[in-house]
Parts: structure tokens; C-alpha cells; sequence
């Protein structure tokens, strides 16, 4: 029994009811930077719990009796934070009576590193690809989505469609309101379309106050309907920016098919040619791309 409390790399601890450290394994120096002796000394564990796991810790012990796997973090000799799992159960003598605390303390270092990188890496990655004012997709992600979305069209069989949108007359809107009202308008003009986002489509920003919507499995005349429920939603939408103007603002779409047979560059051109159209007969419209038609008001 006692090599194996010596040997275990797990802190293994004895604790009286007033909380001072009657035993403890060899661990804890490499734990905590103290000895078993010094910490026999130590009259409170205060100082060895982080300041603000303290309270959650005592109200533990006191509300069950003991800490089942507790996350929280110890404090080292030199100061620094070790995250931890602690287990602590009451100590009983012959009689019954609870003398104190049994437990150990598992460094989990080594699973927080690993988890903050993830994070991190998690990070990193949604910030290549997204857009930070609009939480859309950035350009170059669509372009590489739009990629892997037509290789499995092509496998599947299914239908591709595509929508560019673009705010009407949003430098006006900078002038009225401000560059930063501007971003605002950006910023709910994305939030707007994403509620109407299905998992399956890919959502961008394409460019300044345009957006690009890549909708598989979808036929141009199913796109339209969509497209044409964006524009009213944008439509009917009322912005109040942080510095208090209502602002109302339009949007102008143009929807295309993507074809097997065609490159991306020209389905957007396609989309461009009917925005353009779009734009030209009144703005606040949604314009498909015919084929038979070069391009056909819907
Ligand atoms: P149209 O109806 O023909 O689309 O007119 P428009 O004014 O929307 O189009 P135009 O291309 O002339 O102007 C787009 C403006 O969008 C110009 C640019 O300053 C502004 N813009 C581009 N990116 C941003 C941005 O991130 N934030 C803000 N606030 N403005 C932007
Ligand atoms: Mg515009
Ligand atoms: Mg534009």
C-alpha cells in the first residue's frame, strides 16, 4: 500500500476536518513545488487553491461531503496555475465519525493545453474563412465550397443555382449616415439572410455590400422564389443604428443556373449580367439569368 501511494504520479492526500494535511504522496513536488513535509506544515489549503475556485470548492465539500473529479486549479510554489481534477471523500474512523478527507489530485495540464490549441486551431480556421463584420463566408471560401459543391453536384446529378445580391445605393448610405451606420447595415443585412440560410447553402461576402449565395440542389426556378423572399425580407427590414437613424435600404438580386457544362466564373457573370439588369429597370429587384433570352425581368 505504501509504494503504491509513493509511486502513484497522482497527488494522494490525507486531510484532517480542520483542513490540514496529515499525508501526501512524493507527487506533490512535482504538482505543486513544495515537499510532503512543507505541505504538512501549511496550517490552511487556502493558499494552495486558486482564488477563484475557492469558493465553488468549499461549498462542494460542504453541500455533498466530498468533490468527485472537481475541475479547477491549484496554485504552484512559483505562482503559476496547475488546472486539476480533485477528488476528496470523507475519511471515517472506527466508530463512524468523519475525521477528515481522503483523496487525489490529477494534474490535467496536459488535456487543457491540448484542448486550448484545438480552440485556438478552431480559431484560426474560422477566421480564414469567415468575414468578421458579416459572420458570412469570406470570397475565398466560397470559391473553394463552391468547388467541392459542384464536384458532388456533378457526382449526384443534382441542380445548382446561384444569387449575388447588392445593397442599393449603399454609398448614399455612407454619406447620410456614416461609414460606421454603414457597416451596421452590412452587418444586418447578413444577419437577415442568414436566418433564411439552409445548412446546405454557402453564404458570402463577395465583395463590399455584395453577397453571393451558392443554393445546391436547386433549380433556377426553385432559386427564384428565394431569392425574390430575400429581397422582401431586406426590404421590409428596419435598421436603427448604435447612433440612433433608421435606416431603410433595398436590395438588388440576380440569380443564375450553374450548368455541368459551365465554369463558376461564368455562372457569376451570368448572376452579374442579371444584377445589372436588375439594377437598371428601378433597383429592388429580383432578375434571373435566361439563357434562350441572354436574361428575361422576372
Ligand atoms: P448600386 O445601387 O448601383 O449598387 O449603388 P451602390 O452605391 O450600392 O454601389 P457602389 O458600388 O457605387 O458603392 C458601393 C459602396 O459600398 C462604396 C463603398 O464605399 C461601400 N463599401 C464597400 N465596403 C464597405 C464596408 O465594408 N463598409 C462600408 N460602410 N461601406 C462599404
Ligand atoms: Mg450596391
Ligand atoms: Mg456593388
Amino acid at each position: 500500500y505504501r509504494s503504491l501511494f509513493e509511486d502513484s504520479f497522482d497527488t494522494i492526500f490525507i486531510i484532517s476536518n480542520s483542513g490540514r494535511i496529515l499525508d501526501v504522496n512524493q507527487a506533490c513536488l512535482q504538482l505543486l513545488g513544495y515537499t510532503p513535509r512543507e505541505l504538512r506544515q501549511l496550517d490552511k489549503l487556502d493558499v494552495l487553491i486558486a482564488k477563484e475556485d475557492q469558493e465553488r470548492f468549499y461549498r462542494e465539500i460542504v453541500e455533498f461531503g466530498s468533490v468527485v473529479d472537481f475541475q479547477g486549479e491549484l496554485v504552484h510554489r512559483e505562482k503559476r496555475k496547475v488546472p486539476v481534477l480533485v477528488t476528496a471523500t470523507p475519511r471515517l474512523n472506527e466508530n463512524g465519525g468523519q475525521v477528515g478527507y481522503q483523496g487525489y489530485v490529477r494534474n490535467i495540464s496536459d488535456r487543457v493545453e491540448a484542448r486550448q490549441l484545438r480552440q485556438r486551431t478552431k480559431q484560426l480556421e474560422v477566421n480564414a474563412t469567415v468575414d468578421p463584420l458579416t459572420r458570412a463566408f469570406n470570397r475565398r471560401y466560397f470559391l473553394q465550397a463552391a468547388d467541392t459543391e459542384r464536384s458532388r453536384a456533378l457526382r449526384n446529378k443534382t441542380p445548382l443555382s446561384l444569387i449575388l445580391l447588392d445593397i442599393d445605393h449603399f454609398k448614399a448610405i455612407n454619406d447620410e449616415y456614416g461609414h460606421l451606420a454603414g457597416d451596421e447595415v452590412l452587418a444586418a443585412v447578413a444577419r437577415r439572410v442568414h436566418k433564411e440560410v439552409r445548412k446546405s447553402d454557402i453564404f458570402a461576402r463577395y465583395g463590399g455590400e455584395e453577397f453571393v449565395l451558392l443554393l445546391p440542389d436547386t433549380t433556377l426556378e426553385q432559386a427564384m422564389p428565394r431569392a425574390e423572399k430575400l429581397r422582401e425580407d431586406i426590404e421590409t427590414l428596419k435598421i436603427v443604428s448604435s447612433s440612433g437613424a433608421s435606416i431603410s435600404i433595398s436590395a438588388s438580386l440576380g440569380v443564375a443556373a450553374w450548368p455541368d457544362e459551365q465554369s463558376l466564373n461564368e455562372t457569376l457573370a451570368q448572376a452579374d449580367k442579371a444584377l445589372y439588369q436588375a439594377k437598371e429597370s428601378g433597383r429592388n429587384r429580383t432578375q434571373a439569368w435566361l439563357a434562350s433570352t441572354s436574361s428575361a425581368v422576372i
